[in-house]
């Protein structure tokens, strides 16, 4: 079969579309105005802003004014939750509840808070990548600040039980935060209706570029500011505005939420082929429950052979695929979540991950299907792990 290039790595990052860039390139050179400016060349750029935010509220069910922008979707967790943090230690509540298998950008703003005096409890997750809200429930005491529980995981794809999270935490005062990165543009929300006190999200996981990112804050919660300076985004957020960026952002997520259903009826039956096909191969799992998940992702083990090298035969092949999470290859300790859902190190180790999107054809998943089994089987055939495996001998 001939040799194709195929994108499959879209929950790492996506290219900026044309409508995004096209909308773009006037802010850089013709509507180049400080949005802070009195004359006409600012005041445009300021109504850019203000239709990006009318565009981001409207996408996600909450009003302009509940929309602050930021640099990246890191930047949005770590202001929700050290934000909240920070005004709930004052009122003598200095616990959060989060789960074990969340981004670096909340696990690691955790650590930190652990580190400065505040507690957090880590829900588990099931062996299938899901959250009990009974769990949540259960772990929510009088000093609970914050609950923070990521809308859908960036490495499986599995999408949690946000609405009955939300629910638990409103009928115990607590305020709930998610972490929708992933799911922003793939799953249906309403902020408000769904009961979500603050939502991140990011530019360049919807076809916007890097670097812009976005906090729901809903109204009547009244974070921090987290630069201090200029009167910028109501004096919360300092610093002249990125309008190229922001105006990408608006038509990325309105282009994104346009056609959630349409999209996943193409993409789901391509992703479940893809699915099927690989799991012929003796001693592999899906990782993930397989119906609560993203429509395009899919994370699979492979017994008995490295995940890099199988990475880095696809790449040879032309496929471009992952090993989980973007921020932790290049280390050789196996993927937190994969861990998370009680995979032995040498499992978790031979993964990979394939997050699709439309342009992904039929025939590209044919070749795919074509392309893994050879690689996996030289790669098995070079493993002294998958030689002990089949000599019934302990490995790890
Ligand atoms: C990509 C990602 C982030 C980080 O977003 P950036 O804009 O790259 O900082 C946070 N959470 C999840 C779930 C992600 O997938």
């Amino acid at each position: 079969m001939e040799k194709r290039y195929i994108y499959a790595d879209n929950a790492a990052t996506t290219a900026v579309s044309e409508e995004v860039l096209s909308a773009m390139l006037p802010y850089f050179r013709e509507n180049y105005g400080n949005a802070s400016s009195i004359y006409k060349l600012g005041r445009d750029a300021q109504r850019a802003i203000e239709t990006a935010r009318e565009k981001v509220a409207k996408a996600l069910g909450a009003e302009p004014r509940e929309i602050f922008f930021t640099s990246c979707g890191s930047e949005s967790d770590n202001w929700a939750v050290k934000g909240t943090a920070e005004i709930m230690a004052k009122k003598g509540k200095k616990h959060i509840i989060t789960s074990v298998f969340e981004h670096h950008a909340i696990l690691h703003t955790t650590e930190y808070l652990e580190k400065h005096g505040f507690e957090v409890t880590y829900i588990p997750v099931s062996d299938k990548g899901l959250i009990d809200p009974q769990d949540i429930k259960n772990a929510i005491r009088e000093d609970t600040a914050l609950v923070t529980i990521m809308f859908a995981n960036n490495e499986i794809g599995t999408i949690q039980p946000i609405d009955e999270i939300a629910a638990i935490c409103h009928e115990k005062g607590v305020l709930f935060h998610t972490d929708a990165v992933q799911a922003v543009g793939h799953v249906e929300i309403d902020v408000h209706k769904q009961g979500i006190d603050m939502l991140s999200l990011s530019g360049h996981k919807i076809h916007a570029q890097k670097g812009i990112g976005a906090l729901y804050v809903r109204k009547g919660i009244v974070l921090p500011n987290l630069i201090h300076g200029g009167g910028q985004e109501r004096g919360k957020r300092a610093g002249t505005e990125n309008v190229p960026a922001i105006v990408g952002l608006g038509v990325a997520i309105e282009a994104a939420t346009r056609n959630i259903a349409e999209k996943a009826a193409v993409i789901t039956p391509r992703r479940n082929r893809l699915i099927d096909g690989i799991l012929k191969l003796p001693y592999t799992r899906l990782n993930g429950d397989r119906d609560k998940r993203l429509p395009g992702n899919l994370n699979i083990s492979i017994e008995g052979i490295e995940g890099e090298s199988l990475l880095l035969m696809l790449d040879m092949n032309g496929i471009c695929a992952s090993s989980g999470s973007a921020c932790t290859s290049g280390s050789l300790d196996p993927s937190h979540v994969l861990l998370s859902l009680g995979l032995k190190h040498a499992v978790a180790h031979g993964s990979m991950r394939l997050s699709i999107e439309e342009d992904v054809t039929d025939e590209d998943i044919d070749y795919i299907l074509e392309v893994i089994p050879k690689i996996v089987e030289r790669l098995r055939s070079m493993s002294p792990v998958w030689e002990r495996m089949m000599k019934g001998e302990d490995y790890e």
